[in-house]
């Protein structure tokens, strides 16, 4: 999936005040607690204003004001010079009216799609995060797909707007206060922040199967939720260590205290290790608290290389617990060739087989004229293999929308046919209990699902030899 954890201001929203508060934010967390700037105070408080200056030259890119306006050409004007040729070579109002104008949601994302391919081909390069947001959330009404002359933005989210006071009137059903909550959160600040909290103290456990991931992290650290943002995206960030622990109450064995359990983190990146820190194994040990030793196998081209093993030792709940984390910057394919392999469970957290998330990047590779741009393919097929004759254990993967969800099992399923394998399926795509609370815009929304959460659906597989 094409999401993106860190976005940085909204169509709706002027991209300069949106980048200040959270740099705002992040000063104030990092600072001692007392020697909050004023400044940063202010700029925090400062009340959201409709971004009625719009960038004449692509119409598409909103500010508060022209000095911000200003402040933003040296980041923009690549984007910008692009569109606003566009805009003149083809006599266009609005960049997204190049098929004429917008009827329904469906020409809506069609229209999206194409200027997103448009862009990346005249940009020869892809478009960055920033890009990604003004082109998929643009400033047009919600109601009549109108994209000029918006008067009314939604002052609680920044996520809506309207043409006039009668639409905006007519959306209210659809535009609900739990709908105006998510969009906040999708366009505030924090998620900028890297977690740097460190929990240390741990509670009570839970029964993985009755629960979810808010009351388990309630009750493991007595943090609540509320509205509380840094609680929110530390809470979300368990959501990871959650899914394994819930995949592993299907080995009835894991209770033992002298066997060491053994996660393979298959295609693992760099933003997978973030679901791996201390606090998040003293969560694991808190739900399986005869369990001294954990083995983490973090395998996958995309990681960076660093220290391997690395070794950990501490006391939690009256025991000596040893986590070692191995990191493998390779294929688990080619891992498999050289290593024994035996895993007690096997994770893949949104591991995409079909690349739906680099389908324009492929699509431009394939256009006359280009060479192979260097994209790296990750070729799934061989590694689908290794991982489904791994018999007995459960492979447990999570996926963002239900679509992926689908698309990711059929891949499953047509390599265990080709290689005579069978397969259990333990959860048959539910809806993942441990999924992240942090909404997530859906770049590619072909199936109705426009916010989504990391680890959204959950699979849990187990293979045996020969298929009936
Ligand atoms: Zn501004
Ligand atoms: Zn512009
Ligand atoms: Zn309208
Ligand atoms: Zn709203």
């Amino acid at each position: 999936m094409i999401t993106f954890k860190f976005p940085l201001g909204l169509s709706l929203e002027c991209y300069v005040c949106a980048k200040n508060k959270a740099h705002a934010l992040q000063s104030i967390r990092s600072a001692a607690k007392n020697s909050t700037s004023v400044e940063n105070k202010k700029l925090l408080e400062k009340e959201f204003v409709t971004p009625e200056v719009v960038c004449k030259s692509c119409k598409v890119q909103r500010y508060c004001s022209m000095d911000h306006l200003l402040e933003d050409r040296p980041e923009h004007v690549e984007l910008c010079r692009v569109l606003s040729h566009l805009l003149s070579s083809q006599k266009l109002k609005h960049p997204l009216l190049h098929r004429g104008n917008i009827s329904s949601p469906e020409h809506l994302q069609l229209v999206i799609s194409q200027l997103k391919l448009i862009l990346r081909v005249k940009l020869q390069r892809p478009l960055t995060p920033r890009e990604h947001h003004v082109i998929s959330n643009p400033a047009i009404c919600e109601v009549c797909f109108k994209t000029e002359a918006l008067l009314k933005v939604c002052k609680d989210c920044a996520g809506v707007a309207y043409c006039c006071e009668d639409h905006c009137y007519q959306d209210a059903k659809k535009h609900t206060p739990k709908e105006c909550r998510t969009l906040a959160m999708i366009s505030s600040p924090f998620r900028q922040l890297d977690c740097t909290l460190n929990l240390r103290s741990f509670h009570q456990s839970v029964d993985m199967r009755q629960s979810h991931l808010i009351d388990a992290f309630f009750k493991a650290t007595t943090l609540k939720i509320d509205n509380n943002p840094q609680n929110i995206a530390v809470c979300s960030s368990f959501s990871g260590i959650a899914s394994a622990c819930l995949a592993l109450t299907n080995i009835s064995w894991v209770s033992d205290q002298y066997s060491a359990v053994i996660v393979y983190v298959v295609a693992a990146t760099e933003e997978h290790l973030l679901y791996f820190q201390e606090m998040h194994l003293r969560f694991f040990f808190l739900q399986y608290q005869s369990i001294q030793n954990l083995d983490l196998y973090f395998i996958g081209p995309k990681l960076l290389p660093r220290e391997s093993p690395n070794k950990k030792v501490f006391r939690f709940r009256g025991l000596v617990r040893t986590v070692v984390k191995h990191y493998f910057s390779e294929t688990f394919t080619a891992f498999s060739k050289s290593m024994k392999v035996d895993p007690t469970v096997i994770l893949l957290l949104e591991p995409d087989f079909i690349n739906m998330d680099t389908a324009t990047e492929q699509l431009v590779n394939q256009l006359p004229g280009k060479r192979n741009g260097g994209v790296s393919e990750f070729n799934w097929e061989n590694c689908l293999g290794t991982i489904l004759r791994t018999y007995g254990v459960p492979i447990c993967y999570t996926s963002a929308t239900r679509f992926q969800a689908m698309a990711d099992f059929t891949a499953f399923d047509s390599m265990a046919l080709f290689h005579n394998i069978a397969i259990e399926r333990v959860y048959n795509i539910t809806e993942n209990p441990y999924r992240e609370i942090l909404p997530l815009y859906n770049f590619s929304d072909w199936h109705n699902e426009r916010i989504i959460y990391a680890n959204n659906y959950l699979e849990v597989l187990f293979t045996s030899k020969n298929r009936i």
